[in-house]
């Protein structure tokens, strides 16, 4: 049999799309113009924020995130080690220390236990990640980092569109009371896309100002925040006028990537609605399987709030008598491509090399990546698709003596 290879994630791009861009082409505005502002607003809306600011990325939105909290050197922001490495390399972008304490084993999020206990004098940001699309337990991590004077920047990245449930209320992340500052991201193998892209969002009107100006350059045209360029003979102050305040960056997003964001957003419910029909599929699928276990929820209520940006069972490699390597390899045979997310970041040889940091430090996490094989998950995967991926998980897995 010959198959495609279904992959572990994939963007879905309509004729819609297409022509929103194409629209915005022919504009005459391509970068920082009108479609900026449009979806800067619309996504602000959406997650229930009061600004939305665009950057080009999210490892940007990180960055700026932690600089404009005056998060920078002698301080420590500690983030989950089960997390792509941007959550963490922008705390060593300000000159902070990037440091991490265990997840859970039911949410595989940053565990406020473990965040408490860890705890060391000079944190000053926490930034906990919603793995696949699942909520972090905000309120209780909020508690500990606040009650210590840190600040809480969430890394929703996998999590747009996404709530959860907290004393029978859904909050909107992105838009609830526990976090400073949220980071999403519109990479290609996120939830919506706009190619490259990101969006910090926060209901801080200074953090929203400073965010703005820091990724362009740290220049402003706002006459009430001129501080004036020195000597008065350069006191003229004609329309061409500007100032830099601080050394910021480029970090803008276009109107071409904000076009398709604002047309994917009208999407997003659909994205999520059927990012939602495959996990159920799969949870009904492998339930009885020995030799995994489906994702777990921190809070079964938030089911069908969670984004589910990925599908990431613990299999028993043990119990199966093969290597994961194996078993990808295997997998992939059947057309079912799959993917490894994460490698805990502190692992990583820069981090080891740069911290000091070793294998069982956040013990929980490193069994978590041991385990844990991603499947694919994505909008346009097919009902015939999903069980091709069932059928050949059963297979597999029927190997069991
Ligand atoms: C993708 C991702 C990022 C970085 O996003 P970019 O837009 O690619 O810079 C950061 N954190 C997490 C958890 C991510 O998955």
């Amino acid at each position: 049999m010959n198959h495609h290879l279904i992959p572990y994630g994939k963007q879905s791009i309509s004729d819609a799309d297409i022509a929103a861009v194409t629209e915005a082409l022919r504009s005459g505005w391509l970068t920082t113009g009108p479609k900026v502002a449009e979806f800067e607003q619309a996504f602000a809306e959406r997650v229930g924020a009061k600004h939305a600011v665009a950057v080009c990325n999210a490892t940007a939105a990180l960055h700026l995130a932690l600089l404009v909290a005056g998060v920078g050197a002698n301080d420590r922001v500690v983030t989950s080690p089960n997390t792509f490495l941007a959550s963490a390399n922008c705390a060593a972008m300000v000159g902070a220390i990037p440091d991490f304490a265990d997840i859970d084993s039911v949410s595989y999020n940053l565990c406020p236990g473990s965040l408490e206990s860890n705890w060391k004098a000079d944190t000053k940001a926490v930034i906990p990640v919603h793995y696949g699309g699942q909520s972090a337990d905000m309120p209780a991590i909020a508690e500990i980092a606040r009650k210590r004077g840190a600040v809480v920047i969430e890394d929703a990245c996998h999590a747009v569109g996404g709530s959860f449930m907290h004393d029978g209320q859904a909050y909107k992340i992105g838009g609830h009371p526990w976090a400073d500052i949220a980071t999403f991201s519109f990479h290609p193998v996120k939830t919506m896309t706009t190619g490259e892209g990101g969006m910090l969002v926060t209901d801080n009107d200074d953090y929203a100002a400073d965010a703005r100006r820091l990724r362009s350059h740290g220049m402003t045209r706002e006459p009430d925040r001129f501080a004036g360029i020195g000597d008065p003979s350069f006191s003229e102050r004609g329309p061409w006028y500007y100032e830099m305040q601080d050394l910021g960056f480029n970090y803008r997003m276009t109107d071409l990537q904000s076009a398709l964001g604002l047309s994917q957003m009208a999407r997003l419910e659909g994205f999520l609605q059927r990012r939602r029909e495959i996990v159920d599929a799969y949870n009904h699928a492998f339930d009885s399987l020995h030799a995994l276990s489906i994702p777990g929820l921190r809070n079964p209520d938030d089911k069908d709030l969670t984004s589910w940006h990925l599908y990431t069972p613990q299999f028993d490699f043990a119990k199966l008598g093969k290597s994961r390597t194996q078993f990808m390899h295997e997998l992939a045979a059947l057309g079912v491509g799959s993917q490894v997310l994460y490698i805990p970041v502190y692992l990583q040889p820069w981090y080891r090399q740069t911290y000091g940091y070793q294998a069982g430090k956040c013990p929980l996490a490193e069994q978590f990546y041991r385990n844990a094989l991603s499947l694919p998950l994505y909008p346009e995967l097919t009902d015939q698709d999903c069980t091709r991926v069932v059928e050949s998980v059963h297979k597999l897995c029927s190997t069991l003596s």
